[in-house]
């Protein structure tokens, strides 16, 4: 990789300071004037259509051309293949295991600084791995580190959070729809909902209809999504029928459910791997809290087992909008590509298929589909490239060379020598 003529110092601050300007997740970049030009062997735009030898022209942190490579390029990327920033629309950012390899829990010695410290290596990891949008579904502590990583204090993905959740004991509709005006107020951005129990506990609806109705109807009245935990098929169907936003999971899911959501254009998130190999791999860090137990483990086991097959139905469904959501908890921040590798190796689906899932059709999914998620101009100035072709060697997905955000450079290889490095 070659990098000249930019003065990476100027473009660093400057970005700092433009997003400085917006606490908003797009990070505005208004006063930036800098021209850079990202040139890439191969690019995967995130819609499904490869070029190759392109020039990326970005300006204010948007891209604002797209051109055959020509002239002297800023960043020359070489043969790596570049695709848009990825996005993971389930993470539980503020998870982190302590000091004495345990899950944090409230009570345990940490205190709120510890946490947020632990909460943002969380962010700067999943930004180092590609990941330049995350969905964190998610707690009151997530707000301190989007904000921050908004106005340019903390280097990190953009953040949308839901601030909490609402569950089986959230109460009446009356006021579950005043916990939604709430969340709003404080300034969530999605509602998280969980109608269904764990895995670890069956996973059976949890919610009754008329409770999802009032969460996911209050939520649209107010101009917000939905995500919501559903294992069992039932919990599912109660979700498109209340005209929720994304179902999580769905382990337990039917063909019927899988059919109504593609008919209800409801988002479908489902897991490959991460999640249950982070806790079957690293059992001491949780075994003992709640129904992490033996019990727990094994309906894990029986989970993958399960998603597999539930793989080969959901593709089946015609019209069905699967995104990318790892729900990276504890010890799992920065593997979030492990789910890519996985739909690409165990599930048989392309790596073009699941960059469009991870890119495009999750910007789509958060609201975003006309700023992120794209090599197009316009967009966002979002680029990552890989160390190796994930079409032809998936695991290409965990070797990033190269993370652009909003045109802020944020990694770069170590084999570059340059004057400035990364941010901050
Ligand atoms: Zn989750």
């Amino acid at each position: 990789m070659i990098i000249r003529r930019l003065t990476w110092r100027g473009l660093l601050v400057g970005g700092a300071l433009a997003a400085s300007a917006s606490a908003s997740p797009m990070n505005a970049q208004a006063g930036d004037t800098t021209t850079i030009v990202v040139r890439a062997g191969t690019i995967i735009d995130g819609t499904g259509t490869t070029r190759r030898n392109t020039d990326v022209v970005v300006r204010g942190g948007r891209i604002v051309a797209l051109r055959p490579a020509r002239g002297r390029a800023d960043i020359d990327l070489g043969n790596r293949v570049l695709v848009p920033g990825l996005i993971d629309t389930h993470v539980h950012l503020g998870w982190y295991i302590t000091e004495k390899n345990r899950l944090h829990q409230r009570g345990d010695g940490d205190d709120e600084s510890i946490a947020a410290i632990n909460a943002t290596g969380n962010a700067q990891r999943m930004l180092q791995a590609g990941f330049t949008t995350v969905q964190s579904v998610g707690g009151s502590e997530d707000k301190a580190v989007r904000d921050a990583i908004a106005r340019g204090v903390i280097s990190g993905p953009r953040v949308l959070t839901s601030l909490g959740s609402l569950n089986e004991r959230s109460g009446t509709p009356d006021s579950i729809r005043m916990a939604v005006r709430k969340f709003k107020e404080q300034g969530a951005d999605v509602i998280k909902i969980f109608a269904s129990k764990s895995i670890r506990d069956g996973g059976v609806q949890s919610m009754t209809q008329e409770q999802i109705d009032a969460a996911c109807g209050e939520a649209k009245a107010q101009g917000l999504r939905t995500i919501v935990h559903a294992h069992a098929a039932s919990a599912g169907k109660a979700s498109v029928r209340a005209g929720c936003s994304q179902v999580v999971h769905g382990v337990f899911a039917d063909d019927e459910a899988l059919l109504m959501m593609a008919k209800a254009g409801t988002y479908f998130e489902p897991q490959c791997e991460l999640i249950s190999r982070n806790y079957l791999d690293h059992k001491e860090w949780f075994r003992g809290i709640g129904s992490y137990n033996d019990e727990g483990f094994d309906a894990m086991e029986k989970a993958l087992v399960l998603r597999r097959a539930l793989v080969q139905r959901y593709r089946a469904v015609k019209g069905l909008k699967v995104v990318y959501g790892t729900d990276a908890v504890a010890g799992a921040h920065g593997q979030n590509a492990r789910d890519l590798v996985c739909r690409v190796r165990e599930n048989g689906e392309s790596a073009v298929d699941v960059i469009t899932s991870a890119t495009s059709l999750s910007a789509e999914s958060m609201g975003l589909g006309a700023e992120i998620g794209r090599v197009a101009a316009g967009y966002q100035a979002d680029l990552v490239a890989f160390d190796g072709d994930p079409r032809t060697d998936a695991e290409s997905f965990m070797r990033v060379a190269f993370v652009m955000k909003g045109g802020v450079v944020h990694r770069q290889p170590p084999s570059f020598t340059g004057p400035v490095r990364r941010y901050p």
